[in-house]
């Protein structure tokens, strides 16, 4: 009997210091602190990390928090700024910009949803951008940042936060975090596996100078080959490249020399986008693109010409593929970051997925008895996320009006069928996807589709009951109240600086 066929998990091997890797170690070492299981973390310095990852999504806060890391000292450790949500400059058409807020728009008014009544007041020709009811968006633009409230009565309860920071400094302070706690770090390359012949599941990995290291459970933190996933199981690839067909980006970090605002810009360009991310030390920024539209050549001189400041290190390419394992957890393997799958940097999702993989297979931590059971119940709450993060990332392409080779093929693809519906539903009466689980919810489709100017034909027949006089001064005074509270709201570095001598950082 080898140590994989019964019994509780005694031993944890993490393959990969990356962010996954380290995120994973630290959580677990949290979560399992006290317990029999020992972790073991293997990186190659031989391999590297892929090292970009800097915008993340506000749920990032509940993982540091739960694995009690002070947001203060984490803002001083990783460099980081505020971030309100992300803006999308040239999507629709040459010229457009809307940014995707991290918060809602509007309140309800006599119980129907905000963009009702503001989808049949604009149908009347009120000329007021749904932005103007975003304390979020008009905090961003500003440059201006403070912390939400939790007064149900102010606007400045209506939004939340995440961070920009430099992923590396993050992976690093997990690193010292995980090893405070137990976690043991192994440096190796991993050039071979072993499997046990019965079962299939992986037994151990093999170093290249011989050592070997069993487990019970392997977190493959690999990156994008999936030493384990991938190559120990096989486990297949679905290919979303058809919809989703960037492939390749070049990043390059560059001097700050604009005001650092709180939020990230994804700028449409010819065969792609190029992402602009304010740290404090630093602007990190790069060029994601088609590589069957553009050259490298070109794809470089595209990002190198639209840099703020004087590059600070010369441009490193990336390729990627888009889409996602079919079955993220396989015997006694879950990959977590890259190696299960990856989207495009768009929305910032990645770390969000990490995120999630750690949290899922933490709430179904498995005994040997019930793995295969936990593993079907993570691919389908994994495999839901991606697809919905997919549809939304989509709609960002589809639903433009640019002139080039690339947007003309984006434009007239098959959509996926799901997300066909979502924008007819939308169109026609002004509903919006019903989630209330997950990371993008009904606010978030509401700024991208409106964004992307499709606006609806429709709305909750309710609102043609209510008084205008009643409407028009209820708008009147949330748009004043969203303007005088950006008003008296900080300068977002001052903000940043005024709360390190605070904290005597
Ligand atoms: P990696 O960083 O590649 O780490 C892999 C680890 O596995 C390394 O430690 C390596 O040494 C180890 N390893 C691999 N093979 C072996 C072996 N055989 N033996 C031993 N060790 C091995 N995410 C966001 O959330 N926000 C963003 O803004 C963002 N921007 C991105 C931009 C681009 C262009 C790309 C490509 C990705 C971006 N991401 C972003 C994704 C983000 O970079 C990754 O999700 C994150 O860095 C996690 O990577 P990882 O830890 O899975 O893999």
């Amino acid at each position: 009997m080898t140590q994989n066929d019964a019994g509780p998990i005694r031993k944890i091997v993490i393959l990969g210091g990356g962010t996954a890797g380290w995120m994973t170690a630290a959580a677990l070492s949290h979560r399992l602190a006290g317990s029999a299981v020992s972790i073991e973390l293997v990186e190659s310095d031989e391999i590297g990390i892929i090292g970009v990852g800097e915008a993340t999504l506000p749920h990032i806060r509940a993982f540091n928090t739960a694995m009690g890391i002070d947001e203060q000292t984490l803002i001083d450790q990783t460099q980081a700024t505020f971030k309100l949500g992300i803006q999308f400059v040239d999507w629709g058409r040459p010229g457009d910009s809307y940014i995707h807020p991290f918060g809602a728009y509007g309140e309800p008014i006599e119980g129907i949803d905000f963009h009702h009544v503001w989808a049949a007041r604009r149908a009347m020709g009120d000329a007021a951008y749904i932005s103007d009811y975003s304390y979020p968006v008009r905090a961003a633009e500003a440059n201006r940042f403070q912390r939400p409230v939790s007064d149900p009565g102010s606007i400045l309860s209506t939004f939340s936060y995440a961070f920009q920071f430099d992923a590396s400094l993050y992976a690093a302070f997990l690193r010292q975090v995980s090893c405070g706690r137990g976690v043991v770090r192994t440096e190796g390359k991993v050039v071979d596996h072993v499997l046990d012949g019965a079962t299939g599941d992986v037994d151990a990995v093999v170093l290249s100078d011989g050592r070997r290291i069993s487990g019970d459970l392997f977190v493959d933190c690999s990156g994008f080959r999936g030493r384990l996933i991938n190559q120990a199981l096989e486990t297949t690839f679905e290919d979303w490249s058809h919809w989703l067909p960037c492939d390749s980006a070049f990043a390059v970090p560059c001097q700050t020399t604009a005001p650092v605002g709180p939020y990230t810009r994804a700028t449409a360009r010819a065969a792609g986008w190029q992402w602009r991310i304010p740290l404090q030390h630093r602007t990190g920024n790069g060029h994601v693109f088609s590589s069957a539209h553009i050259s490298d050549e070109g794809a470089v001189a595209t990002l190198m010409s639209n840099l703020e400041g004087p590059a600070l290190a010369e441009p490193r390419r990336l390729s990627f593929k888009t889409g996602r394992r079919h079955k993220l957890w396989s015997r006694n393997v879950v990959a977590i970051g890259l190696s299960g799958g990856f989207l495009e940097p768009l929305e910032s999702t990645s770390i969000y997925l990490i995120q999630l993989g750690i949290t899922t297979l933490l709430d179904l931590f498995p005994d040997r008895i019930g793995m295969a059971a936990d593993a079907e119940e993570y691919n389908r709450i994994m495999a839901l996320e991606f697809d919905r993060i997919r549809d939304f990332l989509v709609l960002h392409y589809v639903a433009n009006q640019r002139d080039e080779p690339f947007w003309r093929e984006m434009r007239t693809m098959a959509w996926p069928d799901s997300l066909a519906a979502k924008v007819e539903a939308f169109k026609s009466r002004g509903l919006l996807p019903d989630y209330d689980i997950g990371v993008f919810l009904p606010p978030s489709w509401l700024a991208v589709l409106v964004g992307q100017n499709i606006v609806p034909n429709g709305w909750d027949p309710r609102v043609d009951r209510l008084e205008r006089h009643v409407l028009s001064a209820k708008l009147a005074a949330l748009g004043d109240d969203v303007r005088s509270t950006v008003d008296r709201t900080p300068d977002h570095m001052a903000f940043i600086r005024d709360a390190a001598a605070r904290a005597g950082s």
